[in-house]
């Protein structure tokens, strides 16, 4: 399996909830148990700005190049500067590329993007760019008619939800913790949950909806949102999944897609355990199942 990934993702972005460092940290710990060799990283390559012009809207691509503090990028709640504007840029490339090598081969994994708080005229929620957004939109231009993002973040993917809510083409999926940032948009399907739902619940849910995807909407691509953020020591949520319970999580969405054969790209998002390390063991579980189906 390919693995879309880049050093410069790793962002300085000073003290900061969301930890730029898990992504080599994964690719450490993948390349440790030799499921990533040199042989299987791809790098991505930087849109163009008349590429990044389909997702965002002139003034504010402007601020971005310009790394300016205006309205539309400071509710980004990350610094405003040039590595982690870049770096965001940057990971809409690697979606992109993701999902051409999941059309190609049936599954890549990015080891980053997943920034759906972004919307067309402003940042939000750590995010400046969405990447699933773009990756689907220059995906929409490869002759690809039916794409469904399956967003299993924390948190709605909002900023996707709400450029789609037009594209007949694009189901758009979240299930999150519903009494949470941000304020939610409307998906082709969402279901919010409780607080303290935990795994059984959760997984039942979330069986319903893939059963729904997969039968009805029949995707030829899904860009699989594999957020971190649910996990029961996440400190920035109450959904009270088990690092378990996540796998199983990954082995219903990703089981179910290679039975169908459906192609998927993963993207990381969220992840804010206490201990880094419980993140990157959870998005690297996320590589592991993937592996298993490919
Ligand atoms: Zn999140």
């Amino acid at each position: 399996m390919k693995f879309v990934y880049s050093p410069l993702y790793k962002a300085d972005i000073g003290f900061h909830v969301f930890p730029t460092e898990k992504y080599d940290f994964i690719l450490q710990r993948l390349r440790a148990e030799g499921l990533v060799d040199d042989g299987d990283m791809v790098a991505p390559q930087r849109p163009s700005d008349e590429q990044l012009r389909k997702i965002v809207t002139a003034e504010y691509l402007d601020d971005l190049l310009n790394y300016r503090m205006t309205e539309r990028t400071y509710p980004s709640e990350m610094p405003v500067n040039k590595d982690i504007i870049d770096a965001q840029i940057l990971c809409c490339g690697g979606s992109f590329l993701a999902a051409q090598i999941a059309f190609e081969h049936g599954m890549c994994y990015h080891i980053g993007g997943g920034f759906h708080h972004a919307f067309a005229d402003h940042a939000e929620g750590f995010c400046y760019l969405n990447d699933v957004v773009f990756s689907a939109v220059m995906m929409l231009e490869h002759r690809v008619e039916k794409i469904a993002v399956i967003d299993c973040d924390l948190h709605q993917g909002n900023g996707t939800a709400k450029f789609f809510e037009n594209e007949h083409r694009v189901f758009t999926f979240s299930i999150h913790q519903e009494h949470l940032y941000p304020v939610k948009q409307k998906s082709d399907l969402d279901i919010g949950l409780r607080g303290g739902a935990g795994d059984d619940e959760y997984l039942k849910e979330l069986k319903g909806a893939v059963d729904h995807i997969f039968d009805k909407f029949n995707p030829q691509l899904v860009i699989y949102v594999a957020g971190a953020d649910p996990y029961v020591f996440d400190q920035l949520g109450n959904l009270q999944l088990t690092v378990e319970g996540l796998k199983r999580r990954d082995e219903l969405v990703l089981q179910r897609a290679r039975d169908k054969a459906v192609p998927v790209a993963t993207v990381l998002a969220g992840g804010y355990a206490e201990n880094v390390e419980d993140t990157v063991e959870i998005h690297c579980n996320t590589a592991r199942v993937m592996h298993g189906c490919s």
